[in-house]
């Protein structure tokens, strides 16, 4: 029996999505909207979140979004580091773990694919360390990573990957590692089809 969920005929299986996000709400409120309707997109397929735990900026919404639409929103988070007022008390389950570098290895082994929103420095790092395993073969099986353009934000960011494959910094098929779109379900379908997530 094979054991490629793309390659067998049984049902798509319901995945694990971590989404970096803001801790802040961005000046526009186009993020806002994106995070929102990135959380419900995944409670409406079935899937799960995994986020960094927060009820603050895109963070919070992203998660209120999914547990209205009835998802299952995982929540990773370090004590002490944050005020504890940050931490969001209405998710399925609240991890609380020692430190951040605790926190990305616990939520990259709880996902099967990651998603970036608009955010900062905390996105970025997160993001990139998901990357980084990637393209060294770290993570288990393939986890994929989507970049959610919104309003343009990250096309600085796109330009510098491709100036750095350009220059020769990364590999053609490592720059593939990182799809964009600015639609979520593309998004989602992409990570779908490429994410290789465990039997329930
Ligand atoms: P940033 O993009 O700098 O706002 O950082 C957001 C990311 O870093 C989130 O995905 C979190 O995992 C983590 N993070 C940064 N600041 C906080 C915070 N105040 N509360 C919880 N998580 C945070």
């Amino acid at each position: 029996m094979s054991t490629d969920a793309a390659a067998s005929d049984d049902p798509p299986r319901p995945l694990r999505v971590c989404v970096f996000c803001g801790s802040s709400d961005g000046a526009d409120p186009a993020y806002g909207r994106a995070a929102v309707a990135v959380g419900a997109a995944i409670a409406r397929r079935g899937w799960t979140l995994v986020y960094g735990g927060a009820q603050v900026g895109l963070m919070g919404m992203v998660a209120d979004a999914a547990l209205e639409w009835g998802g299952e929103v995982v929540g990773v988070i370090p004590h002490g580091l944050f005020r504890d007022e940050v931490a969001h008390t209405g998710l399925t389950e609240l991890v609380e773990v020692d430190g951040m570098l605790e926190r990305k290895a616990l939520m990259a082994e709880r996902s099967d694919a990651f998603v970036a929103l608009p955010g900062g420095m905390g996105t970025l790092d997160e993001l990139f360390e998901m990357l980084t395993w990637s393209q060294l073969g770290l993570h288990p099986h393939p986890k994929p990573s989507g970049l959610l353009e919104v309003d343009g934000f990250w096309g600085d960011l796109v330009a510098f990957l491709d100036r750095a494959a350009a220059d020769g910094f990364i590999r053609a098929r490592h720059r593939a590692l990182l799809h964009v779109a600015d639609d979520v379900d593309a998004l989602l379908d992409h990570l779908a089809a490429s994410a290789r997530p465990a039997l329930p």
